[in-house]
């Protein structure tokens, strides 16, 4: 290593980049098994209708409980499942999971109108992913339009022909197509026009910052407004407290999905929340006097 200051600089950068790389590398040995050894699981965030509050979907949300270093964000893991390779299996597995999931919430007669599966890029690559996801569908018995994927806008960046064929191809299947966290990513406004888009999905960063920046509320309602043109149904994510929800409600959004309703839980924990009763939190009044 070279020596005075910048050396040290330097030294101390490649000892904070081999930890990063070692914890990587480590992860990505475990992960190689983990769905075999159960640690898996998928968690459910509620979608609610913004108009009654009411819970009408979920979004499935992949979850690794590491034996030693406990939960790892999908932030993390999900990166390190595309590159080993492993996304296939895991998002298959994903895909099964929850689509059986919904199925069983329908038989006990909860009326969810969707269920929403994160699809990375590496998945939709695979040439035989529609036929995987047909067989899914036919094997769990979901009705096609309950299930929306969700796509991120890196998807769509190559949005030549091939890709747009292939999602009229998962279109043709009878589910519903969303661009998830819009406004961070790449996209034109007018590949939202030329793809077969069902459904937009407002990044939280945008109204997050809203009730306090005059530029991202512009751009919630610019989003919302062109959603709204094209046909498309808005879901606003990382809804935290009613500054966000009051904004959503005035530009004109659909749906709402954030903690000021429900943080993503297991199966057994967010059933309760979608048997119809209210999923917004009693507010507190205060009266001043
Ligand atoms: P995403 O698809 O945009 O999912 C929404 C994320 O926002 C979730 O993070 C959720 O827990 C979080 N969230 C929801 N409401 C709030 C809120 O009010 N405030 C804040 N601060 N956050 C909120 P999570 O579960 O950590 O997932 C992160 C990302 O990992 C997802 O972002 C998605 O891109 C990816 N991911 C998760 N599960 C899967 C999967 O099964 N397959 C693939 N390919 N990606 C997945
Ligand atoms: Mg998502
Ligand atoms: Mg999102
Ligand atoms: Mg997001």
């Amino acid at each position: 290593l070279m020596e005075g200051a910048e050396g040290r600089a330097l030294h101390f950068y490649d000892a904070d980049r081999d930890r990063a790389l070692t914890r990587r590398l480590r992860l990505e040995e475990d992960l190689r098994g983990a769905l075999a050894a159960g640690q898996l699981a998928v968690h459910y965030q509620p979608l609610v209708r913004v108009r009654d509050c009411q819970p009408v979907g979920v979004e499935a949300l992949l979850r690794w409980q590491h034996p030693e270093h406990g939960d790892i964000s999908p932030v993390e893991f999900i990166p390190i499942a595309e590159e080993a390779g492993f996304i296939g299996d895991i998002g298959a597995w994903v895909l099964r999971t929850a689509c059986t999931q919904a199925m069983a919430w329908l038989g006990e007669g909860i009326a969810l109108e969707e269920v929403a599966v994160n699809v990375s890029g590496r998945q939709l690559a695979d040439p035989d992913f529609t036929a995987m996801l047909s067989r899914i569908l036919a094997e769990t018995g979901l009705p096609p339009a309950r299930l929306v994927l969700e796509l991120t806008e890196s998807v769509l960046v190559h949005d030549d022909e091939a890709a747009v064929a292939q999602l009229h191809g998962l279109k043709a299947l009878g589910l519903r197509l969303a661009l998830d966290d819009f406004g961070t990513g790449f996209s034109s406004m007018v590949s939202l026009t030329r793809l077969p888009l069902d459904v937009i999905k407002v990044d939280r960063s945008f109204v997050q910052a809203a009730p306090t920046d005059r530029a991202a509320a512009a751009v919630v309602e610019a989003i919302l407004a062109l959603a709204g043109r094209l046909g498309m149904d808005t879901v606003a994510e990382g809804v935290e407290d009613a500054e966000h929800f009051d904004i959503l409600g005035r530009f004109g959004c659909t749906t709402a999905q954030g903690f000021m309703f429900q943080r993503p839980q297991s199966a057994a924990d967010v059933v309760q929340h979608l048997r119809g009763t209210t999923a917004r939190p009693p507010r507190v009044v205060i009266v001043d006097d």
